[in-house]
């Protein structure tokens, strides 16, 4: 079945195949906008929880975003397992307990990213908070906190690779939009695939902008929290500027591979 047959199948037919294929499509897609938009590099990954069985999630299995396509995607139950026999856990990516203990924690959450962004990881590093700056970025909340894996478990290769260590991580999460990892990079989460690309993007260039405005010397304005509120008040069921953005990304991303 091609992408569009696929999408256009989705909309009409509700069973649990239909919607499993295009929430697949959905999330190859994402994997390559990321790519392509410079959030994802060669590690890091994204996820949502399955349509079909919220106790699962959909990942791809281990490779770089920019090569994923939607028969890359396989299940994975909320201890981090393989659901399929066919699928080995050694072929599944070390850090994907982040995604797990998340979507545990969260049962309002359907997906997860986890990057190691460039334009973020100062801010897992610094004094500096990661505070919205720019309009787009209000949606992000007032502020993302940094987890320290240290604090916890001493000295360690800073890697996510077990549920204990995950866990910990989805508390320092708590009710936010997500939390940077010291050193490392940041975990984000929102209630669909489109709306957590538009945070990533959002966090980019929030972060890009806050670090030259800062270069400038000076003082910086920070959004307010009343703007944050405004912002986050104006977006309840808005969803045209997201697809169009989401059209726009698309547009500009290379899914080579799709239709094989
Ligand atoms: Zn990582």
């Amino acid at each position: 079945v091609s992408a569009q047959a696929a999408l256009r199948l989705a909309q009409v037919d509700l069973s649990e195949d239909a919607r499993l294929a295009a929430a697949k499509l959905e999330l190859a897609q994402a994997n390559r906008i990321l790519a392509n938009e410079g959030i994802l590099d060669a590690l890091g990954h994204v996820s949502v929880r399955d349509p079909t069985n919220p106790n699962r999630f959909l990942i791809s299995r281990q490779l770089s975003a920019a090569l994923v396509t939607p028969k890359d995607i396989v299940a994975v139950d909320l201890n981090g397992d393989a659901v399929s026999p066919e699928v080995q856990n050694q072929s599944l990516f070390w850090e994907r307990f982040i995604h797990a203990a998340l979507y545990q924690k969260r049962p309002d959450l359907v997906a997860v990213l986890h990057s190691h962004t460039p334009s973020i990881l100062p801010f897992s590093v610094s004094s500096t908070p990661f505070r919205p700056v720019v309009h787009n970025a209000a949606i992000l909340g007032e502020e993302l906190r940094v987890w320290d894996m240290r604090k916890k478990f001493g000295d360690t290769t800073l890697l996510v690779t077990n549920m204990a260590v995950a866990q910990d991580l989805a508390d320092c999460v708590g009710s936010d939009t997500g939390c940077l990892m010291r050193g490392h990079g940041v975990v984000i989460a929102a209630r669909s695939v489109k709306e957590l690309v538009w945070y990533a993007m959002a966090m980019d260039l929030n972060a890009k902008t806050l670090t030259t405005a800062q270069a400038l010397g000076g003082t910086t304005t920070y959004l307010s929290k009343g703007e944050i509120a405004a912002f986050a008040k104006a977006q309840q069921g808005v969803t045209s500027a997201l697809e169009r953005q989401w059209n726009y990304w698309l547009s500009r991303a290379d899914l080579a591979g799709f239709n094989e």
